[in-house]
């Protein structure tokens, strides 16, 4: 470690946060037990105003950031969306809405059009409205997703959905898929629940089994097949869990190499779930976004290889996976500076095959989630 705290490595010029994300609120009108906000987010409910939003989206095209994603909690609670996403397409970015739909009509889908937003993302939460209603927390969520599903493609957009799949929804991919199909999708993402956040908290109802797993990702390649054979646009887009990998993901890309996190009151995160890390992450109310990228403690903790200990300092992968997940070291091992457990080299990797154990195990049931909203964050708070 370098005498200022700073690892050496960051003395170099990092490449630029081509990735800009900007959470611009943690309200959202769904409570969906997997969330990846911070379990604590009631604890603060400021957020940058639409001047602070701009200045940060100025500063980061100046460092060369190109893509924009706007997310939360839900975006569209903020009156100023099509304001900022004008702001944003007026700087050059690349613009992308990540939202549950919640909040969408035909006549903001035309606003946001006419200001410029490249790509709108409409995340589901089943193929069936009694199941995604209950896991949205929502009795209207499934028909206005439709609806607006439909708008936005209606529009001229590429109709990208995401379903975060996990225990109690996997079995019914078929009926998934059918959905997506049945809506003209072009990109489907099928994303088993990563355990970050409020799915950390509800990881044993909802990791899949491997056999899950497994028969899903053999639904997904037979329907891959007959979409090609028939020369349909859709694409089918399969994450896998980490927890049923040996080898953890190349977080990120690496620390601080090309993501850029903004929260709802400005801290400025490498990655969305960073802020429970024990580090002090910089703001961009006091400070430039080019100190923070560049110079910050926090930006510069995990960037590059010196930081690592064993195994990974002396791992021949280590360029491609980084060590890992640093979140993920620091909530199943409680040292962030540890391998990612998931990987079999790591001296932790118990934890993963225990969670494996304990979701083979558990009854199929949907009982005993706890749901994201602010009165269950804040008795998380009181503790
Ligand atoms: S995952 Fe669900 S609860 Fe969390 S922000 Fe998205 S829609 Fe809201
Ligand atoms: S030991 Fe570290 S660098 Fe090597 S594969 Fe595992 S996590 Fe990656």
């Amino acid at each position: 470690m370098h005498a200022s705290g700073l690892n050496p490595v960051s003395r170099d010029q990092p490449s630029p946060p081509l990735w800009l994300l900007a959470e611009l609120t943690y309200r959202c009108p769904l409570q969906c037990p997997y969330c990846s906000n911070p379990v604590d987010f009631a604890r603060s409910s400021e957020e940058l105003s639409t001047a602070q939003w701009i200045d940060v989206f100025k500063q980061a095209r100046a460092l060369g950031a190109a893509q924009l994603g706007f997310s939360g909690g839900e975006p569209l609670v903020r009156q100023d969306l099509t304001e900022l996403v004008q702001a944003a397409c007026d700087l050059g970015f690349y613009t992308n809405l990540i939202t549950s739909g919640v909040g969408l009509t035909k006549m903001r889908v035309a606003e946001l059009s006419e200001a410029g937003l490249d790509h709108i993302q409409i995340s589901f939460q089943a193929a069936d409205e009694t199941v995604n209603n209950m896991l949205a927390g929502s009795r209207k969520a499934f028909a206005q997703k439709l609806a607006m599903a439909r708008a936005v493609k209606a529009h001229g957009y590429p109709m990208v959905l995401n379903f975060v799949t996990h225990r109690h929804n996997i079995d019914q991919i078929d009926h998934i898929i059918e959905l997506c199909i049945e809506l003209d999708a072009d990109f489907v993402e099928l994303a088993t629940c990563q355990f970050y956040g409020w799915a950390k908290l509800n990881r044993a109802a909802l990791l899949p089994t491997r056999e899950q797993l497994t028969r899903a990702e053999a639904v997904t390649q037979h329907w891959r097949q007959k979409l090609a054979a028939q020369n349909h646009p859709c694409k089918l887009i399969f994450v896998t869990p980490d927890y049923y990998e040996e080898r953890p993901k190349a977080c990120m890309n690496g620390w601080g190499s090309l993501f850029l996190d903004i929260t709802p009151d400005g801290t400025a995160l490498p990655c969305h779930s960073a802020r429970q890390l024990p580090i002090d992450f910089p703001n961009v109310k006091t400070h430039s976004l080019q100190y923070i990228w560049q110079e910050s403690f926090g930006f510069n903790k995990y960037r590059g290889f010196a930081w690592m200990p064993e195994p990974c300092r002396s791992c021949a992968e280590k360029e491609q996976d980084f060590g890992g997940c640093r979140c993920q070291a620091y909530m199943l091992t409680g040292n962030a500076d540890n391998a990612d457990p998931v990987c079999s080299k790591s001296k932790h990797h118990e934890v993963i095959l225990a969670a494996r154990e304990t979701a083979q195990q558990a009854p199929l049931g949907l009982d005993n989630m706890v749901f994201r909203n602010e009165k269950m964050s804040n008795i998380i708070i009181k503790g």
